[in-house]
């Protein structure tokens, strides 16, 4: 599969476009010693601690951290252009995703300062990694109703419950687990919700992998037997865990893996007989790119584009599942690994439109944000 099909934006500076250049060369370099073989969806399924490595030797990791913790100091449009070739290209990144994603730029926005040393320098060395400990066995889409308990004990916290689909869990050093830390008040149900770094190989944390429809393993039950969590391992303020997990979640619907998922198989359908029924995703992927990379734009600008990163997400999404579609549609095959990149397209197609929260959550934040309810 040739790298650099990738329809780059004609106006990018000459420094993008030299930024973009150089990832290419080294993604070449990596597949041709064959480090990894491209595949779809691999900022979830596909982790790699030696290729995250390679990525953070490269600066690419913790590319916005400041400097001063350990990072490289550049711009989200930078970040924007490497994701984007690493997304494109089907390079293994679930090991570093979720840190370098969202994790980083919560621990600058609402850490301590003991936190941001003790962590963004890792981050961006590719040293620790970071789940979501957000979602519960009833609690996904209504999130306020989380049941997970942090109870306040000498010296820190003890949290107790159950989080589930909690990605990379079984690999991971650190998830950030949002609980109730003071009862449920029906008239403000975003209040009393905190946050806490929980350490996943802490005794008190029951870690049980969830085998998804296709047999590969990817998620997980995280259970919480009462586990002391010290005052230094509170996240952000008490009671503020609604605001803050808010403001991660811009992080999480907005980028380019809400539409390139599936990009490495659009990219095998252009090059095939079937070219003509898959340009009209690549004129999609155009367009949204454009979108994805006006909100890194306004992130970078320190605004928090919720309704326009839902768009994208509810858009972007339900792309990478035609492109699934269409590749299973017109049977794209001639090479075992292809006929396999189709059903495991086809296989993670729904749960395209639900990480991140789903199709009709997303609808509602846009159609109140338009005024329509
Ligand atoms: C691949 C994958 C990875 C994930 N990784 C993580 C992770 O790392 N960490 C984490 O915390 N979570 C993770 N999740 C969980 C994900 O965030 C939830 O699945 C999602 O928020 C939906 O919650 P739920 O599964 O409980 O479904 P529910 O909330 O029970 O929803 C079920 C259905 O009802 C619909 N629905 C619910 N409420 C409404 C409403 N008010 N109006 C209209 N329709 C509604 C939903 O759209 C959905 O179709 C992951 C999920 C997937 C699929």
């Amino acid at each position: 599969m040739p790298i650099g099909f990738f329809p780059a934006p004609e106006d990018e500076t000459e420094q993008l476009t030299q930024l973009r250049r150089s990832v290419r060369e080294f993604l070449l370099r990596e597949r041709s010693s064959g480090s990894y073989t491209p595949w779809v969806d691999t900022w979830l399924t596909r982790w790699d601690t030696d290729f995250t490595k390679k990525l953070a030797n490269q600066g690419w990791l913790g590319m916005t951290i400041p400097t001063e913790y350990g990072g490289h100091g550049k711009t989200f449009l930078e970040r924007f252009v490497v994701t984007e070739e690493l997304l494109a290209a089907g390079a293994p990144l679930a090991a570093h995703w979720v840190a370098d994603r969202q994790i980083a730029p919560s621990i600058l926005k609402y850490g301590t300062a003991t936190q941001k040393h003790t962590y963004l320098p890792r981050i961006a060395s590719g040293d620790i990694s970071f789940g979501i400990g957000m979602s519960e066995p009833d609690s996904g889409s209504d999130l306020a109703s989380v049941k997970t308990k942090g109870v306040r004990v000498e010296g820190g916290w003890e949290v107790t419950g159950a989080k589930v689909w909690t990605s990379g869990a079984h690999h991971a050093d650190r998830f950030i687990v949002l609980a109730r830390t003071k009862a449920l008040d029906t008239l403000n149900r975003h209040a009393g919700l905190s946050q806490f770094i929980v350490d996943l190989t802490d005794s008190a944390v029951e870690v049980n992998t969830i085998t998804s429809m296709n047999g590969s393993q990817h998620f997980n039950e995280v259970v919480l037997n009462s586990v002391f969590v010290p005052d230094d391992h509170l996240f952000g303020t008490i009671g503020n865990g609604w605001e803050q997990v808010t403001s991660e979640l811009s992080y999480e619907r907005s980028g380019p893996e809400r539409v390139l998922s599936t990009y490495p198989l659009l990219e095998k359908g252009l090059a095939s007989p079937h070219r003509r029924a898959f340009l009209p995703h690549l004129a999609r992927v155009i367009g949204l790119r454009k979108m994805s990379f006006a909100i890194a734009n306004a992130l970078a600008r320190g605004e928090t584009p919720d309704t326009a990163a839902a768009i994208v997400k509810v858009l972007g999404t339900k792309l990478e599942g035609d492109i699934a579609e269409t590749a299973d549609r017109v049977r794209l095959d001639g090479f075992e690994e292809l006929c396999s990149m189709v059903s495991a397209s086809v296989l993670q197609r729904p749960g395209f439109t639900l990480r991140g929260g789903t199709t009709e959550i997303l609808d509602g934040i846009i159609a109140r944000q338009l005024g329509l309810r």
